[in-house]
């Protein structure tokens, strides 16, 4: 239920209610004038008809009485009257409008306060669920002669107060609903429709349109609520740019570290990956791509060969010429190796003077000749003192093993390969064995 309905309603009922206490109020204070007015004009009829009864009844002209009373039932025709009754000092009716009632004595107690008074008495009672008015005025002329009695219906003045209090009612209600009415679009014009219109531009607000201000030229505490408001939303506004400027600033600054852990990530990879002092892969990564190759080949069968390369009689070379110059000349190696291996080979610093090659996709014979090559070429190569060495140049031996066929697995294929090694060794060095020859020798 809105809030414009439910104060519709208590206007309604607080309005209706008002004018029904106050309606109440003024119709009981014109039910007695009304009544008092019906009484003295009663009082003053009966008073100026007492005095030809009195003359009437001094002569003891009864058949008079009765025609006054029918003159007097005429004159009173407008007042609803119920009876007349001329008593004589007795008490005893002597003239009725009811002809049945002559000789009768009344024992009630207004008659009977009625004859002793020597003044006007009147009386407002029920009598069968009726109201009445009951009026009684002395007949005096020099002496008491009787009363004279008359009673009023009051059922027409009661109805037509009745009919006025209805009236009245109706007119309560209509003019509660007016009332209501003017509040209600009172209501909607100074107090709803700029709340619902503030209701409507907190929510934009809500939903992220920060420009949104309520725009009321009201001087109220409506007015001063949309102030308020436009205050908070200001500030709102403010905070959250520069939250936005600090956010974007945070994450620029968290991109830029971000490109620099990269950079320094890959080349913490580089460095895991790599021996420092011939700038080749190391032996780790050596293992790593030789597991590769293996689960290529499980997946996709291929030939490929693991060649080991050791230096003949390094320590005699840096013996003779320092270990500094033994450095140089891995250096110096291991470019002229890479020279001479294809792009796709593998080409690692197993450790000390020896190197690792993978000779990708290479079945056995190719790599027996690939082997030899390098082998040729190095120890044709004007490496600096390689004329101290025993052979007169530098040589290397070298030993060979083939994929699938030397071995399945890495430690198979190294572990022949090296034999094979040792076999170059054993043969003079300077040589190049592949483990299948080795073997079937
Ligand atoms: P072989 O022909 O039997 O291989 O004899 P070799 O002298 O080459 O083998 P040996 O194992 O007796 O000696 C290897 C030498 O290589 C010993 C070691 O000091 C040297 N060496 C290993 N790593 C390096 C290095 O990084 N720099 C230098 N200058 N020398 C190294
Ligand atoms: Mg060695
Ligand atoms: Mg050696």
């Amino acid at each position: 239920m809105g809030i414009r309905f439910k104060l519709s309603l208590f206007v309604v009922c607080f309005v209706f209610v008002l004018l029904t206490i106050l309606e109440t109020l003024n119709l009981r204070v014109e039910r007695q004038i009304y009544i008092a007015e019906i009484e003295n004009r009663a009082v003053a009829l009966m008073e100026s008809f007492a005095i030809p009864c009195a003359v009437a009844m001094a002569n003891q002209n009864l058949p008079t009485l009765d025609t006054y009373i029918i003159q007097f039932a005429k004159a009173a025709n407008q007042m609803d009257l119920r009876y007349l009754a001329v008593l004589d000092f007795a008490g005893k009716t002597v003239a009725h409008t009811h002809t049945g009632k002559f000789g009768s004595y009344d024992k009630d107690a207004f008659t009977l306060k009625a004859l002793k008074s020597d003044t006007p008495n009147v009386v407002r009672h029920e009598v069968n669920d009726e109201r009445i008015l009951e009026v009684s005025v002395p007949i005096v002329s020099g002496l008491r002669w009787g009363t004279l009695k008359a009673g009023f219906h009051l059922q027409r003045v009661e109805a037509k107060l009745l009919a006025s209090q209805k009236r009245s009612l109706l007119i309560g209600l209509l003019v509660s609903l007016g009332v209501a009415l003017i509040a209600y679009t009172f209501l909607s014009f100074l107090v709803l429709k700029p709340l619902l219109r503030m209701s409507r531009i907190a929510k934009a607000f809500g939903e992220g349109n920060l420009e949104m201000r309520v725009e009321l030229n009201q001087k109220d505490e409506i007015g001063l609520l949309a102030e308020r408001f436009n205050g908070m939303a200001a500030q709102i506004q403010g905070y959250t740019g520069s939250l936005r400027r600090l956010v974007a600033e945070r994450t620029t600054a968290l991109e830029e570290a971000n490109v620099q852990l990269r950079e320094v990530n890959s080349e913490l990879e580089r460095l895991a990956q790599t021996d420092p002092l011939t700038s080749l892969y190391n032996r780790r990564y050596f293992l790593e791509q030789l597991e590769v190759e293996l689960k290529r080949a499980e997946r996709n069968p291929h030939a490929f060969c693991l060649m080991i390369l050791d230096v003949d009689h390094f320590k005699n070379y840096n013996d003779c010429n320092g270990h500094p110059a033994g450095d140089a000349l891995l250096q110096h190696l291991a470019a002229v190796l890479e020279s001479n291996l294809r792009t796709t080979d593998i080409l690692c610093r197993y450790g000390g003077e020896e190197f690792a090659i993978l000779l990708l996709d290479t079945e056995l014979e190719e790599g027996n000749n690939t082997a030899d090559k390098i082998r040729e070429v190095i120890s044709i190569q004007p490496f600096a003192h390689a004329e101290k060495q025993p052979q007169g140049c530098l040589s290397v031996s070298v030993g060979i093993a083939a994929h699938p066929f030397d071995g399945k697995n890495s430690k198979e294929l190294i572990d022949r390969a090296d034999q094979a090694l040792y076999q170059s060794k054993a043969r003079g060095r300077n040589c190049v064995t592949s483990w299948t020859e080795m073997s079937v020798a």
